[in-house]
């Protein structure tokens, strides 16, 4: 047993972000088990849902659990029976953390909808430290294109993204709205865009806006604008339930809206002929599979995809929260380790 301890950040007491629901504590570097690498964390990335764990919009698993589901790291130490990974390999740690594998969900490849699934940074610790454990099973191998930075971002913000944009059903060459566009929509635009698509950004900020539209997008307006054309498919990045009945208005016949988070304000009243009618269709999008992940990994390395991060040193993840917030990212924010001497 290591008797080290580490610096990490906890989900204390859930609530307001600005009460400070955050605490900086130290724990024993955790020791990996069978089949698990421990990781030196060198970048964590910073998403949506941390906050909803921060604010308790999603019922804490863990008590005191560490969050960060976007990590990136070299592995110091294997445990019995690895074999995927070795000390030295740089991996990500996804918010997938690990399946059952036995049940009918699993069984027909839809790991995604495991019955009884575990989660980063919920379930189990995750990146807000020094170190952390990872069944080895669930973690990438990055590809070289992307430096630390970058590829935390790709862990859940880019693998959700990619997965809300196929659940979309987007055809080739197709119309695609983006409403929020934050770490994930700016990932999602650009893998949309290499694959033909004519991409419409609809956003509160418009520093956001002037980011898609650089990238790409053939236009950007504010958040419940009305896209310049009818859409053929949507993504709801913004965890606002209010924007679900003007992106659905703004589907074309036979168009999807995919709702990207785990989280969603309430959804006022639809009107069956405005929002559904037609053959428009609402989805949610839940967790990932693994294939997904390597999937997503392998186009945003062709494409590739440009992150634009906003780091902040670990030691600040409670800003970091603060900021994203109040939509003072502009971009992904990511937690970076200071180098180890
Ligand atoms: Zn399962
Ligand atoms: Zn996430």
């Amino acid at each position: 047993m290591s008797t080290a301890t580490m610096k990490a950040w906890v989900v204390d007491t859930p609530g307001p972000i600005d009460s400070g629901p955050l605490r900086a504590v130290e724990r024993p570097v955790p020791d990996p088990g069978p089949g698990q690498v421990r990781i030196h964390v060198r970048v964590c990335g910073v998403c949506r849902t941390d906050l909803h764990l921060a604010e308790g919009d999603l019922t804490p698993h863990h008590p005191q659990v560490v969050p960060g589901h976007e990590v990136v790291g070299v592995v110091d130490r294997a445990g019995p029976g690895c074999t995927r990974f070795r000390p030295g390999d740089r991996v990500g740690v996804p918010w997938l953390a690990h399946t059952c594998g036995i049940c009918r969900y699993c069984r027909a490849q839809r790991e995604n909808l495991c019955l009884s699934p575990t989660f980063t940074g919920w379930d189990v610790d995750g990146g807000y430290a020094e170190y952390a454990v990872v069944d080895e099973r669930y973690g990438y191998p990055l590809p070289d294109a992307f430096a630390d930075e970058e590829a935390a971002p790709l862990l859940c913000a880019g693998i959700i993204g990619y997965r809300a944009l196929r659940r979309s059903g987007l055809p080739p060459g197709g119309r695609l709205g983006i409403y929020g566009f934050g770490g994930s929509g700016h990932i999602t635009a650009q893998i949309a865009l290499a694959e033909g698509a004519v991409v419409h950004v609809m956003t509160r900020a418009p520093e956001a806006r002037a980011l898609a539209l650089s990238l790409g997008a053939a236009s950007a307006g504010d958040a419940d604008d009305a896209p310049p054309e009818p859409l053929d498919a949507a993504i709801l990045f913004a965890p606002v339930g209010t924007l679900v009945p003007p992106a659905l208005a703004a589907l074309d016949r036979g168009g999807t809206l995919a709702v990207a988070g785990i989280h969603l304000s309430d959804i006022p009243v639809l009107n069956y002929q405005r929002h559904l009618f037609e053959e428009r269709s609402l989805c949610s999008v839940t967790a990932n599979t693994r294939r997904d992940g390597a999937e997503f990994l392998r186009a945003a390395a062709r494409v590739p995809v440009r992150v634009s991060t906003v780091p902040y040193p670990m030691d600040h993840a409670d800003r970091a929260l603060a900021d994203l917030a109040h939509d003072r990212v502009d971009g992904a924010a990511v937690l970076v380790n200071p180098e180890r001497s």
